[in-house]
């Protein structure tokens, strides 16, 4: 069996690779014309990869739901649920707050906006978002109508009706036995399901990478190169550095044997930039390879995928200090507290699908006085980096997620330490 899963790790990495490949080829040396963009790129890899995009989107709701539901009703006590709840979310925050400390250290460093050659840059038109208040997002987190919550997979509401169910079916015991067994009878066939959609993850990564990147021109990233690598850096930095140091020290695993295990889910991340979508494979991949119980899972999962964003923070980070420097504005420590405080809220309010950090970018900048035109300069090359700080987003909700389940007796360390 254990040969049958390293197997689907190492298909990813190669369909992966290869459609990256593919996509540069495509890109460079493959002539324009009706074979290759109507025929291949928007005809074959766009309707496989779609297709297999929404077969993972088609999982999340109901997978959340009543995977949530069978979790709390298994915790039982709110005082358990209430514990790791606030656990979780301190560390959450915890961790983008230092996300995006990192982020402005490396732009402070490498300052990536001094002489830019502004002429070079592909500008894209700018929207500036509507930027909703703290009390109305924090309001918002209920939900007047739970159904109208599932139908339109708002997660944060979902959640919250979800633990109540769980909750109040853990306090009725018998009496809602039927109701129950239905909803465990459920999440067994939605993780069934995900295992059969995730079949075919090696060809869906495949083809949406090598549609993502037979469009991208790469001439673009050469003046925005320092920002680029500054961004990766220290997403790099945040991700092997201080999620590995948490993680060795809370639990004493080793980091990397995660990382390896994980990697197919920060593939599947990588190549949508959607967060949301890779909710099912993280629960089944923690579950089966990194021996977290479904109980924890549950509830962090979808919980980070939705509020915790480290990978965005550090864009944000690292393009305010660009910002900054392109147009020689002195950011004061207060401005850097600052941004460090919006950041983190930013990404609670920042949803889980692609280039939405771009989006409340706009509204870090406003709470330091940028110009929102900064935004217009970085637009044209952040597909590349959605990808990169989704796959960081991702990670950290497992590594706290891991963290959690440690400290909670949920998490399985003969499976974790297995091969
Ligand atoms: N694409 C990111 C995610 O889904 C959000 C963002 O930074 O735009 O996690």
């Amino acid at each position: 069996k254990s040969k049958k899963k390293l197997g689907m790790t190492t298909l990813i990495f190669i369909g992966l690779f290869l459609g990256a490949f593919t996509g540069i080829i495509l890109y460079y040396f493959v002539p324009g014309g009706y074979m290759r963009d109507t025929v291949l790129v928007d005809g074959v890899f766009y309707v496989v990869g779609q297709g297999f995009l929404r077969l993972m989107q088609m999982l999340v709701v109901p997978l959340v739901f009543c995977s949530l539901i069978c979790g709390s009703a298994a915790i039982g006590d709110t005082k358990t649920l209430g514990k790791v709840g606030v656990k979780t979310i301190v560390f959450y925050l915890f961790t983008t707050a230092l996300a995006i400390s990192i982020a402005l250290a490396v732009g402070t460093i490498v300052k990536p906006g001094l002489g830019l050659d502004t002429a070079a840059i592909q500008t894209q038109d700018v929207t500036v978002a509507e930027s909703t208040t703290l009390t109305e997002t924090l309001l918002n987190i209920i939900p007047t109508n739970p159904i109208g919550a599932l139908a339109n997979g708002t997660m944060l509401q979902v959640i919250v009706f979800a633990l109540f169910v769980g909750i109040i079916l853990a306090k009725l015991g018998e009496r809602v036995e039927v109701v129950s067994n239905f909803f465990a009878q459920f999440n067994d066939i939605m993780m069934e399901m995900t295992n059969m959609v995730m079949m075919a993850a090696p060809i869906g990564v495949y083809c949406l990478i090598a549609r993502t990147f037979s469009n991208i021109g790469f001439s673009g990233f050469i003046p925005m190169a320092k920002y680029m690598l500054c961004v990766l850096g220290a997403l790099a930095i945040h991700c092997l550095g201080s999620y590995s140091a948490l993680m060795a020290i809370f639990t004493r695993l080793n980091p990397y044997r995660f990382i390896r295990k994980y990697f197919p889910v920060m593939s599947f991340a990588f190549s949508t930039a959607t967060s949301n979508a890779t909710i099912p494979m993280a629960i089944e991949t923690l579950d089966e390879k990194i021996g977290v119980s479904k109980k924890i899972s549950s509830f962090t999962i979808p919980l980070g995928a939705t509020i915790n964003m480290d990978g965005t923070a550090i864009m944000q980070g690292v393009a305010v200090c660009f910002a900054a420097q392109a147009f020689g504005i002195t950011l004061t420590p207060t401005d850097y507290l600052t941004v460090i405080a919006t950041a983190t809220l930013a990404s609670i309010g920042t949803a889980g699908v692609p280039s939405v950090g771009l989006i409340t970018l706009s509204m870090v900048f406003a709470s330091v006085g940028l110009p929102v035109e900064a935004i217009a300069m970085i637009m044209g090359i952040d597909r590349i980096l959605d990808m990169a700080r989704t796959m960081v987003n991702i990670t950290g909700d497992a590594m706290c997620t891991v963290i959690v389940a440690n400290q909670d007796g949920a998490l399985n360390r003969d499976v974790f330490n297995s091969k």
